[in-house]
């Protein structure tokens, strides 16, 4: 008996009709039919959930001058592109972003416990250009901060960047082939390329629960802490104002499984309410040995990691796993499911029982993890996740499921279907009414709304041409950073390109040097516009459709943003993909048209 035949003959078989029923069940539950529809977009009497509590307002005098480059987003794809513009010579770059400082994600999310889910090693861009040596396996907030401050200093992108400002047009003048940029601060200046970096998860939304608007305590969303209500600081210093307050968290996705461990110590009661519960696997932190990075630490050091990491995603077998992460535990398992099989059975639909099985054995050692913490096994009961694993995000926590051991914390489980309503006093959860002093909203943020709603304004391409005509029946680019139309502009995140969703920045930093690339040799060539030509762009996308489609977001998943709230997916939606070959090999692909200088695909004029 080998050893694994040995584990298998311990463990009880799991019954997957059963299972599957399970999880049909508590999907139905939750499937509703309004979709995004019922959540609430804050504007109008919400606005004030969206102020910055961070930065105070800086008053300037609007820009009307002309810059090379215009980037809107200074989170890590404004980051990582700048870099990349200023290595490869090209410095008159300026990033516009609504927040107070550089940072996007990191700038706006400072709750308590807030850290990256990917390893350091590989989540944080640019590592070796700054010298920066990770403290963690998977650092923290502030730590994330400062390297994306550190990135603004280190190319001097604060010099030209403007802040607290939000683009409210952006169109192209086709006469002086350039870029015209409007904002909410007055500005009116011209660049001759821009990036859009606006990112997936940055407009955050509130449930739309009844009496919302009439609660008389106070509120806030996850990603507009109020630190001056409950103490503390995003270091860790404990939320001291909290002792004698009572407070309820709604929601239990990755940002709640952070920060609940944080205000249960904290507050004198502190009521988590619960519609789906979260995957919450091991996280295992550890601090990093500067000793040991040096030794790894060898020119190159974080592309091999990245590359490494990215292998483990796309089903092939680096020799080491340098990452040892939850993501490439979860890909070694399926892998070694599969590697079993005898080989007149690999066949598709044997490997993807394969797939499903370890799915199933996954989920199951998550759920006895759940019983193994939780004292309360009423709580332990209602805090298991009935669905397959890349339903929901996956959450790594080491501390979540312990907060509902601390006396004060109590899980309020709404069966499925929310909280019922808010009353001026607090919340109703199947009648019963919870009166609390604070809200605090971990309701996420808007995915599947449109584009310019999110990005808050519609590019302007060639003869008028808005992105979202050019994108209404689903985004069409070369690389997902090139697009028909709109020439001079790049478009800087995963989809139509890598899609690596285990670790986005590696999608940005990519796509950066790409940028750079062909910004240089517009330049080098003496020509105004670069842009895809339409054939190209059409041949690219018919690719994406020869792919096996979404890894996430399949409708008989429980309801959520992976899967459009649980609705049939859009049309739109069959073109959010990657490349069918999958991650790594994208990035070798796209590493050889660049290497190969013939920049195919693209028109110069
Ligand atoms: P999510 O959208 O994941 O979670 C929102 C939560 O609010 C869900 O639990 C949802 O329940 C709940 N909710 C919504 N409406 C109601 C209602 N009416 N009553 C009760 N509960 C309700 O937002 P998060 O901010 O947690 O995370 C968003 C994403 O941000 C993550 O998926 C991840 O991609 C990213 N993130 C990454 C982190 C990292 O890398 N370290 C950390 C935190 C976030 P239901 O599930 O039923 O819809």
């Amino acid at each position: 008996m080998t050893t694994n035949d040995a584990k298998s003959a311990t463990k009880p078989a799991i019954d997957k009709k059963a299972l599957l029923a399970k999880y049909i069940a508590e999907r139905d539950k939750r499937l509703r039919a309004d979709g995004n529809a019922q959540y609430l977009q804050i504007a109008g009497r919400f606005a004030h959930y969206l102020e910055d509590p961070y930065t105070p307002r800086v008053e300037r005098a609007p820009k009307t001058d002309h810059v090379r480059f215009a980037f809107v987003g200074g989170g890590f794809a404004g980051l990582v592109t700048g870099a990349r513009l200023v290595e490869a010579g090209i410095d008159d770059v300026r990033i516009i972003e609504k927040g107070g400082d550089f940072g996007g994600t990191w700038y706006w999310n400072r709750y308590p416990g807030a850290q990256c889910d990917t390893a350091s090693m590989i989540y944080m861009p640019l590592l070796e250009e700054t010298g920066h040596v990770p403290t963690e396996k998977y650092a923290h907030a502030p730590e994330i901060l400062a390297q994306c401050q550190r990135i603004g200093r280190q190319y001097k992108l604060y010099d030209n960047a403007l802040f607290h400002t939000e683009i409210e047009e952006m169109s192209w003048d086709d006469e002086n082939a350039r870029w015209v940029i409007q904002t909410n601060r007055g500005d009116r200046f011209t660049a001759d390329f821009v990036g859009l970096g606006t990112g997936p998860l940055h407009v955050p939304k509130l449930p739309g629960i009844p009496g919302i608007e009439s609660f008389e305590g106070h509120s806030f969303h996850t990603s507009r802490w109020d630190y001056d209500y409950t103490g503390g600081d995003p270091k860790g210093a404990p939320l001291e104002k909290l002792a004698d307050k009572r407070v309820a968290i709604i929601g239990t996705g990755a940002t709640s499984v952070q920060c609940v461990p944080h205000l249960a110590r904290a507050c004198g009661t502190l009521y988590v309410v619960q519609r789906t519960p979260s995957s919450v696997d091991v996280r295992a932190n550890a601090p990093i040995d500067p000793e040991w990075f040096s030794s790894i630490a060898t020119p190159g050091w974080q592309l091999r990691w990245l590359e490494n990491f990215t292998d483990t995603q796309s089903g092939a077998m680096p020799e080491v796993d340098l990452v040892q992460d939850g993501w490439t535990d979860l890909s070694r398992r399926i892998r070694e499911k599969i590697m079993q099989l005898p080989p007149e059975e690999m066949t598709p639909q044997k490997m993807l029982a394969a797939f499903e099985d370890s799915d199933f054995e996954k989920m199951e050692e998550i759920r006895a993890r759940v019983d193994s913490i939780v004292k309360d096994s009423e709580a332990a009961q209602k805090l298991k996740a009935w669905y397959r694993q890349l339903c929901k995000r996956p959450c790594f926590h080491d501390a979540y499921l312990q907060a509902f051991n601390e006396p004060g914390t109590h899980l309020v489980d709404t069966d499925g279907k929310g909280v019922e309503r808010i009353t001026p006093k607090g919340f109703v959860v199947a009648g019963v009414e919870y009166e609390v002093d604070c809200i605090i909203y971990a309701s996420g943020f808007e995915v599947g709304t449109e584009y310019k709603r999110r990005a808050g304004f519609d590019l302007t391409g060639r003869g008028g041409l808005k992105l979202s005509e050019a994108w209404a029946d689903g985004m069409r680019s070369l690389h997902g950073i090139h697009v028909h139309g709109f020439p001079n502009a790049f478009f800087v995140q995963p989809t139509q390109g890598a899609n690596l969703i285990s670790n986005v920045p590696h999608n940005l930093t990519d796509s950066g040097r790409t940028i750079a690339l062909t910004v240089k040799e517009t330049l080098a060539r003496g020509c105004r516009e670069v842009e895809v030509t339409k054939e190209a762009q059409d041949s690219w996308v018919e690719l994406l459709l020869t792919g096996a489609g979404r890894m996430t977001g399949s409708p008989d998943c429980t309801p959520g943003y992976y899967n459009n709230e649980g609705l049939a997916p859009s049309p739109a939606a069959r073109l959010s993909v990657g490349y069918p070959a999958g991650a790594s090999a994208y990035f070798k692909y796209i590493d050889a048209w660049r290497r190969s200088g013939g920049f195919k695909g693209l028109a110069f004029r």
